[in-house]
């Protein structure tokens, strides 16, 4: 049970910020990842295109360079003609050093050289054997003839960027031509695709930013390998512009603004998840009526306070509360008054705590304390003020409150369980509440401690309920009969019939031990029922089978009387046993007597009048019922137990005795004294005119078979 509560407790308590957590951070690590897939694809896009640009001129440059050195041209000639083309450049031998350029100044700078891949190189260069120089179009056509420097020159400075892309791959290789021109290939670069849309945009946005924005110049060396193994270094001025920036940065806020927004959203989510989980929490420990801690807080912080490890010495007391009569206040005002009258008990209760103590509202009208504990009067008497005051809430009022109280012992007198592990405070509340419970003045404020002895009562009771009517159907209840005896010729005259359970799980049980549970339950009145219909039949038997039988009185109990047609009843039983009425006598106990006193007149009479004889059980138990002996046509009165615990001959209670036997005389009545045990007290009896005697000095009550022997026979 109490894991349970705390299951759920923990379950409201846990929220599913761990999961917004792990979400964030994938979501982050996504769009990490995204955006410097972005920022690379950016890179790609804006730097590398313009390096390819640049490293296209560089490679075109180097297969000239290599065109050169192979037609043998001197370095000289050739750093005139790469200068004509590019600043600052330098050619490099396979060691990496400088073998001529201008002003690589900035060269030495850097420890590496761009390279980008996959550009193809495929202008070509044609010598002819009179060393005329021309050039040759992808339809083999000569283009261009001049001497070799005219030449190169044309066509480095043909390497601007349309020329670039409009470039193509020219001729294929072989010397034979018509004009018997030996041919002679150098590597040009023509990277760009002119029908790659990409460039196109390129340019368009190349077009506009030259307009709209700045430029600034990245200092890049490109390199190429020459055919030779030199390679040609060249300082390329790649330009970037604020639009290619103004891309960069975009990319770079707009991701930063989605992680700023997931992380609102994120923040938002915890607070309105944490917000809930209070609201929630807040629900679940407040009582719907007073607003202020309910049950669920009783238990939950009441079971949490008990077992810290510094209470573990400090004796508590659970206090359980009843409002009694609550429901008949809430009749006579409303139940906006009721509610009103509850918060202010609430209210008190709650004022009257100290630190470490707890007051809560259970049920409709119901409260549970746990308090400190010194003893018991220390206790009792600290509850009785704080009623006192719930009591003067209303002063035209007189409120009535039963209270249960369960001490919780210090861990120290609890050897078996000193660190209070399997304290569980919902059953010390129910055992508070059995304390309650088995008060029974309702008409009273009263205070009841718990015993041990309530538990066993208790599921003595449980017990009892699951066995009932079971009992019923297998016949466990048995009759059996105590004798009455006339003591003055000492012949059997009469019996009582008593009920015996017979159980197969609970054993021989005596209706002491039942009878009071069943009056409680209403169970009673099928007792009843059956213990009549099994002595009518017995009767009936015994009857048929000849012997002399005597009246035999049934327990009838009070619980019947609201019904309007007991007397009917109770006929139709015996009747339908087949018994003669005036067999069967019917015992009312002095209690019956209270009730309604015309129904009860009226039942009896009609009783009388189906030839039933009817008696009064117990009469001086209780209240005085002299009154009732007048107007109530009685048969017979059976004088109680109690005034024959003792001598009567010379005390008192004889002068009662022998007065109430001259009373019921007079009255018409016939007197049986019960409970009779002594040889003296049958002989004061006797003198006095008792009618009857039913005690142990005759006999016991006896099973049927044993009480057949009694009765004598007549055949
Ligand atoms: P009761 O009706 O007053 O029954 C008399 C009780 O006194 C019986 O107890 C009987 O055994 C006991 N008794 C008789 N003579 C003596 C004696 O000389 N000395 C002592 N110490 N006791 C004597 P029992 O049978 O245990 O019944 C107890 C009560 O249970 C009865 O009191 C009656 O109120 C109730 N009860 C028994 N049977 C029935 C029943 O069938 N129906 C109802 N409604 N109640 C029953
Ligand atoms: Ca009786
Ligand atoms: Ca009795």
């Amino acid at each position: 049970m109490i894991k349970n509560r705390e299951k759920r407790i923990r379950r409201m308590k846990r929220t599913n910020v761990w999961i917004f957590i792990l979400a964030y951070i994938v979501i982050s690590l996504l769009g990490i990842g995204v955006s410097m897939l972005m920022m690379m694809f950016t890179d790609e896009y804006v730097v590398n295109s313009k390096i390819a640009k640049e490293y296209s001129k560089v490679e075109k440059m180097t297969g000239v360079y290599s065109g050169l050195r192979k037609l043998g041209t001197d370095e000289g000639a050739v750093k005139d003609l790469i200068s004509g083309s590019f600043e600052s450049f330098a050619v490099l031998d396979k060691d990496g050093k400088v073998k001529f350029g201008s002003n690589y100044d900035g060269l030495g700078e850097y420890e590496s050289y761009f390279n980008l891949e996959g550009i193809d190189s495929n202008i070509r260069l044609y010598r002819s054997d009179d060393n005329k120089i021309m050039t040759v179009n992808e339809d083999h056509r000569i283009t261009t003839t001049g001497d070799l420097q005219s030449v190169i020159s044309y066509l480095v400075h043909s390497l601007n960027e349309e020329d670039l892309e409009k470039a193509h791959s020219v001729v294929s290789e072989q010397s034979e031509n018509d004009q018997g021109v030996e041919l002679y290939q150098v590597t040009v670069d023509s990277t760009a695709d002119p029908d790659d849309e990409s460039d196109v945009d390129t340019e368009k946005i190349l077009e506009m930013t030259k307009i709209i924005s700045k430029k600034f110049t990245l200092p890049l060396w490109l390199g190429c390998e020459a055919e030779s193994g030199d390679i040609v270094v060249v300082r390329c001025p790649v330009e970037i512009n604020t639009y290619d920036l103004a891309v960069y940065i975009g990319i770079i806020l707009s991701f930063y603004l989605i992680f700023y927004l997931l992380f609102l959203v994120f923040i938002i989510t915890i607070i309105v998840t944490l917000v809930n989980q209070r609201i929630n929490l807040n629900l679940y420990f407040t009582d719907t009526i007073t607003r202020l801690p309910n049950r669920n807080m009783f238990l939950y912080n009441g079971e949490k306070l008990v077992r810290k490890r510094r209470n573990l010495n400090k004796t508590y007391a659970v206090v359980s509360i009843e409002f009694m009569k609550y429901n008949n206040f809430c009749l006579c005002h409303s139940m906006k008054e009721g509610e009103d009258v509850l918060t202010k008990m609430h209210k008190i209760l709650r004022s009257n705590m100290v630190r470490g103590e707890i007051a809560a509202h259970m049920t409709i009208a119901e409260f549970a304390l746990l308090v400190n504990y010194n003893s018991q009067e220390d206790t009792e008497e600290r509850i009785r003020k704080i009623l006192k005051q719930m009591d003067d809430i209303d002063p035209d009022h007189s409120f009535i409150f039963h209270v249960g109280i369960k001490v919780i012992p210090s861990a120290q007198e609890t050897p078996e369980d000193p660190r209070r592990k399997d304290f569980d405070l919902e059953i010390e509340y129910n055992n508070a509440c059995t304390a309650r419970i088995s008060l029974d003045d309702k008409d009273d404020t009263k205070i009841n401690f718990f015993d041990d002895k309530l538990i066993e009562e208790q599921q003595w009771e449980d017990k009892i309920l699951e066995n009932q009517n079971r009992a019923v159907e297998n016949e466990e209840f048995v009759v059996y009969y105590q004798p009455k005896y006339d003591p003055n010729t000492d012949k059997l005259t009469g019996a009582e019939a008593l009920i015996r359970w017979d159980s197969p799980s609970l054993g021989f049980v005596s209706p002491g031990r039942f009878i009071p549970q069943f009056e409680k339950s209403g169970f009673i009145t099928e007792i009843d029922h059956y213990m009549l219909s099994h002595v009518a039949s017995d009767q009936k038997k015994w009857l048929d089978m000849g012997y002399e039988c005597v009246p035999v009185s049934v327990n009838v109990s009070r619980a019947h009387f609201i019904e309007n047609d007991l007397a009917e009843q109770i006929r139709d039983i015996v009747d339908k046993a087949g018994a003669p009425r005036h067999l069967i006598e019917i015992e009312l106990t002095e209690s019956a007597f209270f009730d309604d006193k015309n129904a009860l007149i009226d039942i009896i009479n009609r009783l009388k009048e189906y030839g039933f004889i009817v008696s009064m059980d117990d009469f001086g138990s209780g209240y005085s019922s002299l009154n009732s002996l007048k107007d109530i046509p009685l048969d017979v009165l059976k004088l109680d137990a109690g005034f024959f615990s003792g001598d009567i001959s010379d005390d008192r209670s004889g002068i009662v005795v022998s007065e109430t036997i001259r009373l019921a005389k007079s009255l018409n009545m016939k007197t049986v004294a019960e409970g009779v045990e002594a040889r003296e007290q049958v002989e004061f009896l006797a003198a006095k005119g008792c009618d009857m005697i039913q005690g142990y000095y005759y006999s016991k009550p006896l099973p049927g078979n044993e009480y057949e022997q009694k009765m004598e026979k007549n055949s």
